[in-house]
Protein backbone atom coordinates (compact mmCIF):
# COMPACT_ATOMS: atom_id res chain seq x y z
CA UNK A 1 0.00 0.00 0.00
CA UNK A 2 1.96 3.21 -1.28
CA UNK A 3 -0.85 5.55 0.52
CA UNK A 4 -1.29 6.93 4.01
CA UNK A 5 -4.58 5.84 4.59
CA UNK A 6 -5.59 7.01 7.73
CA UNK A 7 -3.92 10.64 7.10
CA UNK A 8 -6.56 10.72 4.46
CA UNK A 9 -9.59 9.81 6.95
CA UNK A 10 -8.86 12.07 9.29
CA UNK A 11 -8.71 14.71 7.00
CA UNK A 12 -11.30 13.72 4.90
CA UNK A 13 -14.23 14.43 7.94
CA UNK A 14 -15.97 16.55 8.18
CA UNK A 15 -16.33 17.65 4.60
CA UNK A 16 -18.33 21.08 4.90
CA UNK A 17 -15.44 22.44 6.30
CA UNK A 18 -14.37 22.70 3.08
CA UNK A 19 -17.17 23.78 0.87
CA UNK A 20 -16.40 25.04 -2.22
CA UNK A 21 -18.01 27.92 -3.90
CA UNK A 22 -18.72 27.39 -7.43
CA UNK A 23 -20.98 30.11 -7.67
CA UNK A 24 -23.83 28.01 -8.56
CA UNK A 25 -27.30 27.29 -6.19
CA UNK A 26 -25.97 24.45 -3.61
CA UNK A 27 -28.66 22.44 -4.91
CA UNK A 28 -27.42 21.88 -8.59
CA UNK A 29 -24.65 18.90 -9.29
CA UNK A 30 -23.19 20.55 -12.52
CA UNK A 31 -19.27 19.78 -12.03
CA UNK A 32 -18.16 16.31 -13.16
CA UNK A 33 -15.32 14.60 -11.90
CA UNK A 34 -13.79 11.34 -12.75
CA UNK A 35 -11.56 9.67 -10.37
CA UNK A 36 -9.51 6.88 -12.20
CA UNK A 37 -8.04 4.82 -8.82
CA UNK A 38 -7.35 1.55 -8.65
CA UNK A 39 -6.71 1.74 -4.06
CA UNK A 40 -10.85 0.76 -3.72
CA UNK A 41 -10.52 2.14 -0.60
CA UNK A 42 -8.57 6.14 -1.30
CA UNK A 43 -10.89 6.12 -4.73
CA UNK A 44 -14.43 5.26 -2.26
CA UNK A 45 -13.27 8.23 0.22
CA UNK A 46 -12.09 10.89 -2.34
CA UNK A 47 -15.52 9.91 -4.29
CA UNK A 48 -17.79 10.21 -1.10
CA UNK A 49 -15.93 13.60 -0.05
CA UNK A 50 -16.53 15.12 -3.64
CA UNK A 51 -19.79 14.17 -4.02
CA UNK A 52 -20.45 15.79 -0.20
CA UNK A 53 -19.43 18.91 -2.39
CA UNK A 54 -21.95 18.72 -4.41
CA UNK A 55 -19.76 17.78 -7.29
CA UNK A 56 -21.07 14.76 -9.53
CA UNK A 57 -18.33 11.79 -9.76
CA UNK A 58 -17.62 8.58 -11.62
CA UNK A 59 -15.17 6.20 -10.39
CA UNK A 60 -13.07 4.08 -12.38
CA UNK A 61 -10.83 0.73 -11.04
CA UNK A 62 -8.54 0.83 -13.86
CA UNK A 63 -6.96 2.08 -16.95
CA UNK A 64 -9.19 0.62 -19.52
CA UNK A 65 -12.47 1.12 -17.69
CA UNK A 66 -11.23 5.14 -16.99
CA UNK A 67 -9.80 5.24 -20.70
CA UNK A 68 -13.47 4.27 -21.87
CA UNK A 69 -15.43 6.78 -19.73
CA UNK A 70 -12.62 9.71 -20.39
CA UNK A 71 -13.48 9.37 -23.96
CA UNK A 72 -17.10 8.80 -23.95
CA UNK A 73 -18.09 11.50 -21.19
CA UNK A 74 -16.56 15.51 -21.32
CA UNK A 75 -15.60 15.45 -18.05
CA UNK A 76 -15.00 19.11 -16.29
CA UNK A 77 -11.96 17.18 -14.52
CA UNK A 78 -10.16 13.82 -14.48
CA UNK A 79 -7.93 12.89 -11.12
CA UNK A 80 -5.77 10.11 -12.42
CA UNK A 81 -3.49 7.69 -10.42
CA UNK A 82 -0.53 6.80 -12.49
CA UNK A 83 0.20 2.82 -11.52
CA UNK A 84 -3.15 1.42 -12.40
CA UNK A 85 -4.03 -2.04 -14.00
CA UNK A 86 -4.85 -2.33 -17.59
CA UNK A 87 -3.44 1.41 -18.90
CA UNK A 88 -0.89 3.46 -16.91
CA UNK A 89 -2.24 6.91 -16.09
CA UNK A 90 0.21 8.84 -18.43
CA UNK A 91 -0.97 7.00 -21.65
CA UNK A 92 -4.03 7.69 -20.71
CA UNK A 93 -3.22 11.82 -20.76
CA UNK A 94 -1.63 11.45 -23.76
CA UNK A 95 -4.15 9.74 -25.51
CA UNK A 96 -7.16 12.11 -23.47
CA UNK A 97 -5.06 15.11 -24.93
CA UNK A 98 -4.00 13.56 -28.47
CA UNK A 99 -8.36 12.96 -28.91
CA UNK A 100 -8.58 16.81 -28.19
CA UNK A 101 -10.01 16.53 -24.64
CA UNK A 102 -9.78 19.58 -22.42
CA UNK A 103 -10.80 18.53 -19.08
CA UNK A 104 -8.37 19.61 -16.60
CA UNK A 105 -6.35 16.66 -15.36
CA UNK A 106 -4.65 16.39 -11.29
CA UNK A 107 -2.16 13.46 -11.30
CA UNK A 108 -1.90 11.35 -8.16
CA UNK A 109 0.82 9.83 -7.81
CA UNK A 110 3.06 7.89 -4.98
CA UNK A 111 6.50 9.21 -6.38
CA UNK A 112 7.95 12.50 -5.99
CA UNK A 113 10.63 12.51 -8.80
CA UNK A 114 11.57 15.86 -10.89
CA UNK A 115 11.13 13.84 -13.92
CA UNK A 116 8.26 12.21 -13.25
CA UNK A 117 6.34 15.46 -12.74
CA UNK A 118 8.22 16.46 -15.80
CA UNK A 119 6.58 13.68 -18.41
CA UNK A 120 3.21 14.26 -16.53
CA UNK A 121 2.54 17.56 -17.59
CA UNK A 122 4.20 17.48 -20.92
CA UNK A 123 1.73 14.41 -21.48
CA UNK A 124 -0.79 17.41 -20.65
CA UNK A 125 -1.45 17.16 -16.55
CA UNK A 126 -2.59 20.75 -15.48
CA UNK A 127 -1.18 20.08 -11.45
CA UNK A 128 0.00 17.07 -9.65
CA UNK A 129 -0.36 15.52 -5.88
CA UNK A 130 2.06 13.18 -4.21
CA UNK A 131 0.54 10.44 -1.90
CA UNK A 132 -0.27 10.94 0.49
CA UNK A 133 -2.28 13.56 0.55
CA UNK A 134 -4.78 15.05 3.03
CA UNK A 135 -8.34 15.07 1.54
CA UNK A 136 -8.54 18.89 2.30
CA UNK A 137 -5.02 19.51 -0.19
CA UNK A 138 -6.72 17.48 -2.98
CA UNK A 139 -9.72 19.55 -2.52
CA UNK A 140 -7.81 23.06 -2.45
CA UNK A 141 -6.48 21.89 -6.10
CA UNK A 142 -9.66 20.68 -7.31
CA UNK A 143 -11.63 23.69 -6.32
CA UNK A 144 -8.64 25.91 -8.36
CA UNK A 145 -8.73 23.33 -11.45
CA UNK A 146 -12.43 23.77 -11.64
CA UNK A 147 -12.30 27.49 -11.76
CA UNK A 148 -9.51 27.79 -14.16
CA UNK A 149 -10.62 27.55 -17.57
CA UNK A 150 -9.25 24.80 -19.31
CA UNK A 151 -6.21 25.25 -22.18
CA UNK A 152 -8.47 25.46 -25.01
CA UNK A 153 -11.33 25.98 -23.68
CA UNK A 154 -12.53 29.92 -23.78
CA UNK A 155 -13.36 31.87 -20.49
CA UNK A 156 -16.65 33.45 -22.52
CA UNK A 157 -18.69 31.49 -24.90
CA UNK A 158 -20.18 34.03 -27.35
CA UNK A 159 -23.23 32.50 -29.77
CA UNK A 160 -24.47 35.84 -31.76
CA UNK A 161 -25.53 38.30 -29.34
CA UNK A 162 -25.40 35.80 -26.24
CA UNK A 163 -22.91 36.36 -24.36
CA UNK A 164 -21.93 33.25 -21.66
CA UNK A 165 -18.57 34.14 -19.49
CA UNK A 166 -18.11 31.09 -17.50
CA UNK A 167 -16.09 31.94 -14.80
CA UNK A 168 -18.71 34.58 -13.45
CA UNK A 169 -21.27 32.69 -14.65
CA UNK A 170 -23.28 35.67 -15.85
CA UNK A 171 -25.31 35.15 -19.28
CA UNK A 172 -26.02 38.18 -21.41
CA UNK A 173 -28.14 38.56 -24.39
CA UNK A 174 -27.76 42.27 -26.27
CA UNK A 175 -25.72 43.57 -23.53
CA UNK A 176 -29.09 42.46 -21.06
CA UNK A 177 -27.88 40.32 -18.36
CA UNK A 178 -30.27 36.89 -17.79
CA UNK A 179 -31.35 35.11 -14.56
CA UNK A 180 -30.10 31.91 -14.73
CA UNK A 181 -30.75 28.78 -12.26
CA UNK A 182 -27.67 26.47 -11.53
CA UNK A 183 -29.24 23.71 -14.35
CA UNK A 184 -30.64 26.59 -16.77
CA UNK A 185 -26.87 27.61 -16.72
CA UNK A 186 -25.49 24.23 -17.01
CA UNK A 187 -27.54 23.35 -20.12
CA UNK A 188 -27.09 27.04 -21.92
CA UNK A 189 -23.22 26.54 -21.07
CA UNK A 190 -23.00 23.06 -22.57
CA UNK A 191 -25.42 23.72 -25.77
CA UNK A 192 -23.10 27.35 -26.31
CA UNK A 193 -20.06 25.02 -25.87
CA UNK A 194 -21.09 22.96 -28.59
CA UNK A 195 -22.57 25.60 -30.67
CA UNK A 196 -23.77 24.56 -34.16
CA UNK A 197 -23.60 20.68 -33.18
CA UNK A 198 -26.99 18.54 -32.63
CA UNK A 199 -27.25 17.49 -29.20
CA UNK A 200 -29.27 14.64 -28.25
CA UNK A 201 -31.29 14.45 -25.06
CA UNK A 202 -29.25 11.32 -23.34
CA UNK A 203 -25.73 13.87 -24.18
CA UNK A 204 -27.42 16.02 -22.44
CA UNK A 205 -28.61 14.35 -19.76
CA UNK A 206 -25.42 12.92 -19.01
CA UNK A 207 -23.38 15.95 -19.10
CA UNK A 208 -25.75 18.32 -17.37
CA UNK A 209 -27.49 15.90 -14.65
CA UNK A 210 -25.87 13.13 -12.47
CA UNK A 211 -27.72 10.62 -14.53
CA UNK A 212 -28.02 8.47 -17.27
CA UNK A 213 -31.30 7.04 -17.41
CA UNK A 214 -33.05 7.34 -20.79
CA UNK A 215 -36.25 8.20 -18.67
CA UNK A 216 -35.02 11.05 -17.51
CA UNK A 217 -34.60 12.74 -20.83
CA UNK A 218 -38.42 14.69 -20.38
CA UNK A 219 -36.76 16.73 -18.25
CA UNK A 220 -34.75 18.15 -20.79
CA UNK A 221 -37.51 19.24 -22.60
CA UNK A 222 -38.81 20.76 -19.42
CA UNK A 223 -35.07 22.62 -19.10
CA UNK A 224 -35.16 23.58 -22.63
CA UNK A 225 -38.83 25.60 -22.12
CA UNK A 226 -37.70 27.63 -19.07
CA UNK A 227 -34.39 28.38 -20.95
CA UNK A 228 -36.22 29.70 -23.99
CA UNK A 229 -38.44 31.90 -21.91
CA UNK A 230 -35.37 33.73 -20.64
CA UNK A 231 -32.93 33.31 -23.64
CA UNK A 232 -34.97 33.66 -26.75
CA UNK A 233 -39.11 34.85 -26.07
CA UNK A 234 -37.90 38.20 -25.00
CA UNK A 235 -35.80 38.41 -28.45
CA UNK A 236 -36.17 38.74 -32.31
CA UNK A 237 -33.85 35.72 -33.16
CA UNK A 238 -34.38 32.37 -31.77
CA UNK A 239 -30.90 30.46 -31.00
CA UNK A 240 -32.45 27.52 -28.92
CA UNK A 241 -33.58 25.29 -32.17
CA UNK A 242 -35.27 22.08 -31.89
CA UNK A 243 -33.92 19.04 -34.35
CA UNK A 244 -37.00 16.68 -35.02
CA UNK A 245 -36.27 13.36 -33.57
CA UNK A 246 -32.41 14.23 -32.43
CA UNK A 247 -31.89 16.72 -29.83
CA UNK A 248 -31.23 20.43 -29.71
CA UNK A 249 -28.69 22.32 -31.10
CA UNK A 250 -27.91 26.64 -30.21
CA UNK A 251 -26.90 28.69 -33.01
CA UNK A 252 -29.25 30.88 -35.67
CA UNK A 253 -28.95 28.38 -38.12
CA UNK A 254 -28.39 24.31 -37.08
CA UNK A 255 -27.74 21.45 -39.74
CA UNK A 256 -30.79 19.82 -40.05
CA1 LIG B 1 -2.32 2.87 -8.10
Amino acid sequence: MDFNERKLMRYSSPFHEHRLDFHRPKSDVSMRVLLIEDEKKVADVVARGLRAERLAVDVAYDGLTGWNLASGTEYDLLILDLMLPGMKGTELLRRLRQKGGTSAVLVLTARDLTSDKVENFEAGADDYLTKPFAFAELLVRVKALLRRPPAGRTAVLRVGDLEIDRLTQQVRRSGKRLELTGKEYGLLEYLAANAGRVLSRTMIVEHVWDESFESLTNIVDVYVRHLRAKVDDPFPTKLIQTVRGAGYCLQAECPT
